[in-house]
């Protein structure tokens, strides 16, 4: 940085010299620089003022260093910089984006004027911190205000619609975009191919994405995600071909589209190449990411041993998400041996794994070892290992509704079961069969005939025949991998109401439609 040898070559450095070196430093890629240089400056005796703070704040954010912000925040308020505008909303996007929402909200409502920058930094921490139910009030509060969204304001809400499938909102945000003369900003356009693209909608993600005239690798890897998640995954190798053509280098995210939609479609030869060619021609290092793709690609595909092979010849640290990864082939190919030495080893290094303790037992219970499937359950139990609550989101005539396993909040709720309750005589009927062996099995459950019955994708489907006309698209998103008897019960579901019911899970898109499910099973 020339700039940093003239900085060094000063002999006195005012205020002036050192907020400028700092701001330099946090707006690069250097955010630890700028921390100590911040330091560095307060010991040679210059005190900061409201500009150097407006630089540093938004350092500790990208570190989501809340130790360190806090300290600043603390120095603030003692130089009496804390009434200044920008400060103030800087002190508020630190505290959302290191996590801390309450903070944040507290300096949100001390605030005598609210502008779109203090908005969009609540809106962004909602949603970054997960809360994408709160993110969308926020946003919805802030347009009754008068207040009028920008760019940054709808790159940060369009995920949060992502998260939760709701794509009347996201066509919405959308329009206002249109409206605010913001489309062809690059990085909400690529926000709205990934929300298009999650809320289930791919061909209007592609129509956009064909739209666009100028695309950069975060609009490309966007519309590659989308297609691997709904299982395209020819149409996802074709455009990844069509990006390196078109002179855009792929990044890190990119090979990972990829390398997941070779993994699911299990093209094992054009996975290696494709991993190799990454760091070979591209100078792409690895990541955790990549290896468990790898992982995936060879455990699906059936090559357990090779999987195996290539985590211990891994040269970064392990993870417990490969191993998990190569446990859950071991359930698609019911290999008891590996499975069980590969569990030992995530019990005994990560006793606190969910995922483990279940991939295990539904080892087991595929092999009919109800015996060990017990023990395994009772382990979980034994060791105070709570399952993640399951949960799905459906959206209905612009509104949001949240439905939990044997959820029972919902105004609707006498209705839902009673739909369901239709429905799983029709689905007899039509030769569908619940597997009750899991909840007969399960020492944590204790209502266990209606166990299965109601996940929350069930009550979120109901809910969705309720309330819609029946030619329309039932879309419903799960926070967790879809279950095997849900993934049957839809098939039979969208069969008897003729209805096309499109879940997305923590996995991958599942479309369903006259019993069948896009997926082939293969999930
Ligand atoms: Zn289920
Ligand atoms: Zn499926």
């Amino acid at each position: 940085m020339d700039a940093r040898k003239l900085f060094d070559d000063m002999t006195e450095r005012d205020l002036l010299s050192w907020n400028m070196i700092i701001r330099a430093y946090g707006r690069h890629e250097f955010p630890q620089e700028a921390l100590v240089l911040f330091y560095q400056m307060q010991r040679t005796g210059v005190q900061p003022d409201h500009f150097t703070f407006a630089s540093i704040l938004p350092v500790c954010a990208k570190l989501g260093a809340l130790e360190q912000g806090f300290q600043i925040h603390q120095r603030v308020t003692r130089s009496g910089f804390g009434l200044d505008f920008v400060v103030h909303s800087a002190l508020m996007d630190m505290y959302a984006k290191c996590g801390s929402m309450q903070k944040a909200l507290e300096l949100f409502d001390r605030m005598p004027q609210r502008d779109v920058v203090s908005w969009t930094a609540i809106i962004a921490g909602y949603a970054q911190n997960g809360l994408a139910e709160k993110a969308l009030e926020a946003y919805q509060q802030m347009q009754q205000r008068g207040v009028q969204p920008d760019q940054f304001t709808f790159a940060s809400i369009l995920p949060a619609c992502a998260k939760m499938g709701a794509l009347e909102h996201g066509m919405n945000i959308h329009q206002s975009i249109r409206e605010s003369g913001h489309l062809s900003n690059c990085i909400v356009q690529s926000a709205l191919i990934d929300m298009y693209a999650k809320c289930g909608s791919i061909k209007k993600a592609r129509k956009l994405f064909d739209t666009m005239h100028r695309r950069d690798v975060v609009s490309w890897t966007a519309m590659i995600a989308g297609y691997a998640m709904h299982g395209y995954c020819k149409d996802a190798l074709k455009l990844f071909q069509l990006m390196m053509h078109s002179g855009t280098q792929p990044n890190h995210a990119s090979f990972v589209c990829v390398l997941f939609a070779c993994s699911h479609v299990g093209l094992l030869d054009e996975g290696c190449k494709l991993f190799n060619c990454m760091s070979d021609s591209y100078c792409i290092m690895p990541k955790m990411d990549h290896y468990v793709c790898m992982v995936d690609l060879l455990g699906r595909a059936g090559y357990l041993e090779e999987a195996f092979n290539f985590i211990i010849k891994m040269p970064i640290k392990l993870d417990t998400v490969v191993w998990i990864s190569l446990l859950g082939s071991c359930r698609l190919h019911k290999d008891i041996g590996l499975g069980e030495f590969t569990a030992s080893l995530l019990f005994e290094t990560y006793p606190v794994n969910t995922a483990a303790y279940n991939l295990m037992s539904k080892v087991y219970a595929e092999v009919g070892r109800w015996g060990d499937f017990q023990k395994v359950r009772r382990l979980m139990k034994d060791r105070g290992i709570k399952k993640m609550p399951g949960c799905s989101w459906i959206e209905v005539d612009k509104r949001v509704h949240v439905f939990l396993a044997r959820d029972r909040s919902h105004p609707q709720t006498q209705k839902i079961y009673a739909k369901l309750e239709e429905l799983s005589l029709e689905m007899k009927a039509a030769g569908y069969m619940t597997d009750s062996r899991y909840a007969q099995n399960d020492v944590e459950v204790e209502d266990k005939d209606i166990f299965i019955d109601h996940h929350s994708e069930k009550l979120a489907i109901a809910f969705g025949l309720l309330n819609t006309s029946p030619e329309t698209t039932i879309r419903v998103v799960k926070n967790l991998r879809v279950c095997a008897d849900c993934h049957t019960a839809t098939k039979f579901i969208s069969r008897i109401v003729a209805r096309e019911i499109v879940v997305r899970d923590a996995n991958r898109f599942h479309h369903f439609k006259s019993g069948h499910c896009s997926c082939r099973d293969y999930w």
